[in-house]
Order: C-alpha cells, then sequence, then structure tokens
C-alpha cells in the first residue's frame, strides 16, 4: 500500500519522514490534526519489522491523540512520532540531537513527549536541539514523570463513575481489581486504599506485586482471575485490548476504568459493554492526566495545577455519562463524539483570521 493511500481519507495534515545516515535515525512524525492547536503526542522508539508498520503505527497513534486533547477540552492538536529501532541498541546522543533538529523544523506545528522507548532524560537531549519539547526533568523546567498525575485523573474519573453507578462518588468500602500496578497503577493504588476501598492486584512483574503489596497491604490475585473479580470496579492499568471477544462474558464489575490505552479490542465492545450494564469510563478520558499534565509545561510547569486541572477528568467523564444515556448510545461512542464536536466548533472559530494572518495554533512556547 502506498504512503499516501494510508494517510488520504483520515484526515491527516502532514507526515514528515525525517532520515541522518550518520546517527542512524529514521522516524516519522505524524501530524493528524492542529485544528484545536499544534499537534502534541509522545515519540515512540520501537524496532517495527518494517517501515510500513511503523507508519500505519505513528497514523493510528497520531489520530487517537486529536481525539484525547479534544476530549480532555485542551487547545491542542493530535500527533505523534515514531523513531524505527531497537532503543537499547541505537540510541544515543547524536541520534536524538538530530531527531529534535527535525522537530524544531515544523516550528511548533508538533511538540513531542516520552512514549515507549523514550524517557525523560530522552527529552532533555531532544529539548537541546528543539523547544517543541514537553516531558523534561523537573531540573529542566520539565514535568516529570507523569504517572502520579495520570492515576490522580483515574482517581477522579472512578469517583464520577460511582457516583453514576452507586449515587455518591465516595470510594470508602468499594472492592476494586487492579491489573498492573505500573507507575500509574501504584499510584492509583495509593491514592484507593487512602479513600477506604479494598484492592486486589495482579502483575506479571513479582517485583511490583511485592512493592505494592508492602506499600499498601492490599490482596493479590492471579493475572487470569483479575478481570474475573466479582467487583465494584475493574482498574486495567496494564495492557490495552484487556476487553475483547474472550473476556467479555467473564466479567463480574459494575465499573471499567484504568489507565490502560486501548483497553477496548473493538469499538463495538463498548456497546457490549453498555448491554452488560457495565459502566466504560472511556480509556482516553480518563487516563488524559498525562496529557494534561505534559501540555502544562507550555504555560511554564506548575504541579498543583496541573493535579488541580486534572480533576477536570471528574466533569468530562459525567458530561461523557450524560450524553451517553440521553442519546442512548455506549460512552465510548460518546466520548469521540463529544471530541469531534469540540474539533467542529471550536475549530471553526480558530479559523477566523487575525492580524497576522497566521494560523491561531502556532504555539504557545517562548
Ligand atoms: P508500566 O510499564 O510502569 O506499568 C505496567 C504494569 O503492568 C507493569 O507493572 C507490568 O508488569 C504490568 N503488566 C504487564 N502485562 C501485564 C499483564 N498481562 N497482567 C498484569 N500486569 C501486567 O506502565 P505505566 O506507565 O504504569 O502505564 C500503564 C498503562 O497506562 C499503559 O497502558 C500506558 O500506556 C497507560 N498510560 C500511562 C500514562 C502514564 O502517565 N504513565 C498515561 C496514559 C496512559
Amino acid at each position: 500500500m502506498s504512503v499516501f493511500e494510508h494517510i488520504n481519507g483520515d484526515g491527516y495534515e502532514q507526515v514528515v519522514f525525517c532520515s541522518d545516515d550518520h546517527s542512524g535515525l529514521r522516524a516519522i512524525i505524524a501530524i493528524h490534526s492542529t485544528a484545536l492547536g499544534p499537534a502534541l503526542g509522545g515519540t515512540r522508539f520501537y524496532p517495527y519489522s518494517n517501515e510500513e508498520e511503523a507508519l500505519v503505527d505513528v497514523l493510528r497513534l497520531a489520530k487517537g491523540m486529536t481525539y484525547k486533547a479534544a476530549a480532555a477540552g485542551l487547545d491542542l492538536g493530535g500527533g505523534k512520532a515514531v523513531i524505527i529501532g531497537d532503543p537499547r541498541r541505537i540510541k544515543n546522543e547524536e541520534l536524538l540531537r538530530a531527531y529534535g533538529r527535525f522537530v524544531e523544523t515544523l516550528g511548533g506545528r508538533y511538540i513531542t513527549a516520552e512514549d515507549v522507548g523514550t524517557q525523560l532524560e530522552d527529552m532533555d537531549v531532544v529539548r537541546r536541539e528543539s523547544k517543541w519539547v514537553t516531558g523534561c526533568s523537573r531540573t529542566y523546567g520539565g514535568s516529570g514523570d507523569p504517572s502520579p498525575v495520570t492515576a490522580w485523573g483515574v482517581m477522579n474519573g472512578l469517583k464520577a463513575s460511582c457516583l453514576d453507578v452507586f449515587g455518591s462518588p465516595s470510594l470508602e468500602g468499594r472492592t476494586v481489581a487492579l491489573q498492573g500496578v505500573g507507575k500509574v497503577g501504584h499510584a492509583l493504588c495509593g491514592y484507593l486504599v487512602e479513600e477506604g476501598a479494598k484492592v486486589t492486584i495482579a502483575d506479571v512483574d513479582v517485583d511490583n506485586l511485592a512493592s505494592a503489596v508492602s506499600d499498601f497491604g492490599v490482596e493479590t490475585t492471579s493475572l487470569d482471575n483479575v478481570h474475573r473479580m466479582e467487583v465494584d470496579i475493574f482498574a486495567p492499568c496494564a495492557l490495552g485490548g484487556i476487553i475483547n471477544d474472550d473476556t467479555m462474558s467473564e466479567l463480574r464489575c459494575k465499573i471499567i476504568g484504568g489507565s490502560a490505552n486501548n483497553q477496548l479490542q473493538r469499538e463495538e465492545h463498548g456497546e457490549k459493554l453498555m448491554d452488560l450494564g457495565i459502566l466504560y469510563a472511556p480509556d482516553f478520558v480518563i487516563n488524559a492526566g498525562g496529557l494534561i499534565n505534559v501540555e502544562d509545561e507550555l504555560r511554564g510547569y506548575d504541579r498543583q495545577r496541573a493535579m488541580k486541572r486534572v480533576e477536570g477528568t471528574y466533569k468530562q467523564l459525567q458530561l461523557i455519562f450524560t450524553m451517553a444515556k440521553e442519546r442512548r448510545i455506549s460512552t465510548a461512542r460518546a466520548a469521540m463524539e463529544l471530541a469531534e464536536s469540540r474539533i467542529r466548533k471550536i475549530g471553526r472559530i480558530r479559523l477566523i483570521r487575525t492580524a497576522g494572518f497566521g494560523p491561531a495554533s502556532a504555539g504557545t512556547r517562548a
């Protein structure tokens, strides 16, 4: 399939192929939309088996960022970048700085951040060549690790979900099955226990499991039982695709809400959850805390303000739950429609020309 066949028809604005022979950099930056603002999304460093696989991934991820930013009510568009190769073998200063030069050429239309295969320290290196970088270290004025902020957003989203299902936002006495106690899951476990929830965890990593047990005194369960537990809340904080044809009939929870991306294997699984009477907090809404956190860097980072803004996840989800009920559609569909409506409405007013005739979406970073 040609590059244009992949891009056409889905509204992508720009796809940039970046190559630097000497450092071995081969990267693709995809800008899906700048209708609401500069396209912000992380840089994934991954050993794709071929270029087409990398292109398909970056396009899918960039579009997802457009929806995530719009649903969170941010003045950001959607973009993403991939660097092709094994980060453990080829990642070095020369390559990252070459990548930074390409990010800089886009003049703020694309703003990067960390993702799978890149870390805080890598963003500090990229930042040496481009100011269009977020997720840098706190020492460089960045926002540091976003995970606790993401967890705080999930926590607030779970409160909104409890209000909808049980008539009270309190988590006191609620039972929660938590899949994955990594960076986000561990922090979420702490928040839940603090609020009096009874949490049971599962993780493939025995060290992560042990650390959560020792920090919070929670119970554990097996990997294949965690989604089957009869609980108030199932919180997926590990992998995508956990809600699928196989797991659907095994779910015994009343609410699904967690940080994992792409929890529904297919969109129709959102409708199936609705039919089963399980309230699904759409993943790209409840886990937007990380994005809100890096967006805050563009204003000069303030952790307290970021945490406060992330609490807005509560209201965003309430809006989505109400919309889903009124229109008798799944919460997943309602979230998509909320994002699309914002892109249409706010995107349209941003077309009104200002004095410089430049796009209003040129970014805010000095
Ligand atoms: P992480 O790698 O720190 O944690 C993931 C945890 O899941 C690990 O402890 C891992 O051992 C465990 N795990 C992996 N496979 C598992 C399985 N089959 N069963 C149970 N546990 C399993 O990652 P993270 O940063 O905590 O992110 C968790 C999820 O949230 C990911 O899907 C990520 O994309 C998403 N997310 C993270 C952020 C963030 O701020 N870190 C923001 C938005 C979304």
